[in-house]
């Protein structure tokens, strides 16, 4: 079979996988619709249907570079209860050697085509034998292609330590999905993968090599990220299971991102008939995640319900605010960048542009935080003072007052 179809068959089955976050600025013309996975289908795409070659837009940094999603082998020995290539799913399978996936991405590279890899596959001959494969595959495209191009390579439960830290010389990217919170729920999700051993352990390896080697023989200098990935919804698991988790990996191992996909049967699987999730929770966790990770928030300060669940009616961060900044609101002028970042309405920036604007002048007016670039203001209203006041909304934000 031409690689090129063998490709396009495995991107029909691609959208489970997380990439990177998706630019909503599409590659091909007919590509549309974006997967909850970030996965950009063609129009009217769905499984099944005429599908891209997995070619999407991903946001890597400060940039977005045309990434090709794929994997080496769609056929698995695994049994994973959402999973499309699960053992025993009957459908065709489509397997392409390292050499000549490598070749493959190399001349699409070499075209403009892409200038990003993310690189999965299925469970063959064990997690070792099919990292192998992988990290073959990588290294016929750095050395023998001298590929210069992103590429986020995946780990198999299983692999070994050694293996880790030939795909962190290799990556700019490591993922390992976690697809549930704890072994209890993972149970239920994917029988024959071992939670702590073949999941936990090697993100666990990541983040010791990054802290105790200098990356010397990386292809570029750098240690690569780690990412991670929880199917939301395929079992009872509550919210507070996944963001305790996500708070540990997040605050011991450094995880760049943790990815949250939200449950969406696939015919022919144990699960076909749970309900699908619904996206707004994956939101929910999303928002969450990022109030640990760049908000300083802890587990503890999140909105849970008594049932251990974020609300969907609202954000984490504005329910946080009604219960502790509606009678106790922040001064702008006077709070440090940790207490900046707690109002709904300021984020990273919007507390670097405050603590600069502090230097110059007093911040008197919700205007004059218009004018240096906090546009939100009527969302922060509720919770801030300016100069001992509580701040008025300007009736006409078009008209700003300088510092
Ligand atoms: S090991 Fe991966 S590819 Fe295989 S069934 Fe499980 S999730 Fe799917």
């Amino acid at each position: 079979m031409e690689t090129i179809i063998k490709l396009e068959e495995i991107a029909t089955h691609m959208h489970l996988e997380p990439a990177e976050e998706v630019s909503p600025r599409p590659l091909l013309d007919e590509a549309t619709h974006i997967a909850p996975c970030g996965q950009v289908l063609p129009k009217g795409d769905t499984i099944g249907k005429k599908p891209s070659l997995g070619i999407h837009n991903a946001v890597v940094g400060s940039k977005t570079v045309p990434m090709i999603k794929t994997m080496l082998t769609t056929a698995c020995e695994r049994n994973c209860f959402y999973c499309p290539f699960r053992a025993g799913r009957n459908y065709r399978r489509t397997t392409l050697k390292p050499e000549e996936m490598a070749q493959t991405v190399s001349d699409m590279y070499r075209a403009g085509v892409v200038n990003g890899l993310f690189l999965s596959s299925g469970i063959i001959g064990g997690g070792v034998k099919t990292q192998d494969k992988l990290l073959d595959t990588a290294d016929i495209l750095r050395k023998k292609h001298q590929y210069r191009g992103f590429l986020h390579l995946k780990i198999m439960p299983g692999a070994e330590k050694e293996q880790v830290a030939r795909a962190m010389q290799l990556a700019d990217r490591l993922s390992i999905n976690l697809e549930a919170p704890n072994d209890k729920r993972l149970e239920a999700l994917a029988p024959r993968k071992e939670f702590v051993a073949e999941l936990l352990r090697p993100l666990q390896w990541v983040e010791e090599i990054r802290q105790t080697e200098r990356p010397f023989n990386t292809w570029n200098g750098r240690w690569p990220s780690s990412v991670t990935q929880f199917v939301v919804g395929g079992t009872d698991e509550t919210d507070l299971e996944i963001l305790t988790t996500t708070h540990y990996l997040y605050s011991q191992l450094n995880l760049g991102r943790t990815y949250f996909s939200a449950f969406s049967p696939i015919r022919d699987t144990p699960l076909e008939n749970r309900h699908a999730e619904d996206p707004l929770r994956q939101n929910r966790l999303y928002q969450a995640s990022f109030l640990f990770r760049d908000y300083g928030f802890d587990l503890e300060e999140m909105p849970f319900t008594q049932r251990g669940h974020l609300p969907l009616d609202e954000d984490p961060k504005l329910a946080w605010a009604r219960e502790h900044l509606t009678h106790a609101p922040i001064e702008l002028n006077r709070a440090e960048r940790r207490e900046l970042l707690r109002v709904p309405g300021i984020g990273p920036q919007g507390a670097a542009a405050i603590l600069a604007a502090r230097r110059r002048g007093v911040l008197r007016e919700l205007t004059d935080l218009q004018a240096i670039g906090v546009r939100n203001v009527r969302r922060l209203s509720p919770f801030v003072l300016l100069g001992g006041k509580r701040p008025l909304i300007n009736p006409n934000p078009n008209q700003l007052r300088l510092l």
